[in-house]
């Protein structure tokens, strides 16, 4: 495969664009750099570069397009808006239709209201929980990613008792000493943090199954603790959902699991592809913010036509019956292929699947803290990311990425991606 187009363009993005991308994570950085390819045009599971090289896609945009690159139900609606006017800065009933839709789908969510991105919709829930409570501190988890606001660009102290440090330059050192990080799935730490910092900690921010350091689901009653824990000490519970809000079921994954949080985040699949990003949770909280409470959140952008449109299309689309068992038949096919192969070629590498999500680590043990996650190989994954792509398989280039499964990837897609995982084994065990 050559990359010569896709290349020329990165050289002359990086000439206007800062670092040649509009996210960090699309660089090459963390799998030894190169120039990434440059996308033209996508079609269902698959999608077409600048040199004109097709790629069966799991990268999915980081998981918005679980219904595939322009699925014909979401584009007609798409366009439909784009003809009758894209913003008009009043309501409109689509806003509407959506918000009783989510509802519907999440009954935790008595109040909702749009913004443009789950770093906004995650920022704001943390504001609403702070003024609902009149306290300032929240506890996250770490390798948890919830967007770039302040707040949670914040690493952990040196134990649960600790405050944060800055995770990224600019963040000031007064906003880090309000968030406490203590590791996913360990509820010990979890409780002496809330011990400690007990009448300060207006929430708990935490992704009910973890998507950003792998897909990590929560052990056998962490987040049943965490809710009772948090509730006795008059601290509210915020999920971010932003991942795996109609990921995993056509609903949140709170439905899935069986936990109801106090405050929700969404963002990515809700929006069809569009911006988007949403919030709500129970009535009386929610009465915090403006124009109710005293509590301010405004967008010129929020409940924008085109992405109200296109994310009623995607939940008509993903609501027909079968989805999630088509996406977790597809998935267990890949999962058991690759494990069949990773025990034939003797990779050290482990598996986390949920339904159509699933990460490959390369490392020996099951993977279910951040720390674990930290310590895989990552420069073995990043030869195994490079494998793929010459083959036309496209993943995340980061070994804590999550593989993605649409509803228009086929048998066939992953009989062929199996292949191309074999040829990279008998290459990495050469
Ligand atoms: N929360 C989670 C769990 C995420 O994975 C992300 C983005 O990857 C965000 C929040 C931030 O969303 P956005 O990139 O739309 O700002």
């Amino acid at each position: 495969m050559k990359f010569t187009e896709s290349e020329r363009v990165q050289q002359e993005a990086e000439q206007y664009i800062l670092g040649g991308v509009n996210s960090p994570s699309r660089s090459y950085k963390a799998v030894g750099g190169g120039a990434p390819v440059v996308m033209e045009r996508g079609d269902g599971a698959y999608f077409y570069d600048a040199d004109g090289n097709q790629y069966i896609d799991y990268l999915a945009a980081y998981g918005p397009i679980i219904a595939g690159h322009a699925h014909p139900h979401i584009t007609e609606a798409i366009n439909k808006a784009a003809e009758t006017g894209i913003l008009f800065g009043t309501p409109t009933k689509h806003e509407v239709t959506f918000a009783k839709m989510l509802q519907e789908a999440i009954p935790s969510l008595e109040k909702v209201r749009f913004v443009n991105s789950g770093t906004e919709a995650v920022m704001t829930t943390i504001r609403v929980a702070r003024a609902y409570t009149k306290r300032d501190k929240i506890i996250k988890f770490a390798g948890c990613y919830h967007g770039h606001s302040d707040l949670v660009l914040v690493a952990a102290g040196s134990g649960p008792s600790q405050l944060g440090t800055p995770d990224s330059a600019g963040v000031p050192k007064s906003v880090a000493q309000e968030v406490i990080t203590v590791p996913f799935n360990d509820i010990e730490s979890f409780k002496e943090a809330v011990n400690h910092f007990s009448d300060q900690i207006a929430a708990v921010l935490v992704e009910p199954i973890v998507g950003n350091f792998g897909i990590v689901e929560p052990v056998s009653g962490f987040l049943e603790a965490v809710n009772d824990i948090a509730h006795a000490n008059g601290s509210l519970v915020i999920y971010d959902e932003v991942i795996t809000a109609f990921r995993f079921c056509y609903g949140g994954a709170q439905d899935m699991l069986g936990v109801k949080p106090d405050l929700t985040a969404f963002g990515k699949i809700i929006g069809g592809g569009l911006p988007i990003g949403a919030y709500g949770g129970r009535q009386d909280i929610m009465e915090q913010v403006a124009p109710l409470g005293k509590a301010y959140q405004a967008g010129t952008m929020a409940g924008n036509p085109l992405s109200m449109q296109a994310g009623i299309a995607l939940l008509e689309v993903i609501k027909e019956e079968g989805t999630y068992d088509y996406l977790d038949r597809l998935g267990k096919q890949l999962e058991d292929g690759i494990n069949a192969l990773i025990t034939e070629y003797e990779i050290p590498a482990t598996i986390n699947r949920l339904k159509g999500a699933m990460t490959i680590y390369f490392t020996t043990e099951k993977v279910t803290s951040y720390e674990q996650a930290e310590n895989t190989d990552g420069e073995l994954f990043a030869r195994f990311f490079k494998l793929m792509l010459n083959q036309g398989i496209n993943l995340a280039p980061s070994k804590y990425e999550a593989w993605f499964i649409t509803i228009r990837h086929t048998e066939e897609d992953i009989k062929q991606t199996l292949l191309a995982v074999e040829n990279s084994f008998k290459q990495l065990s050469l």
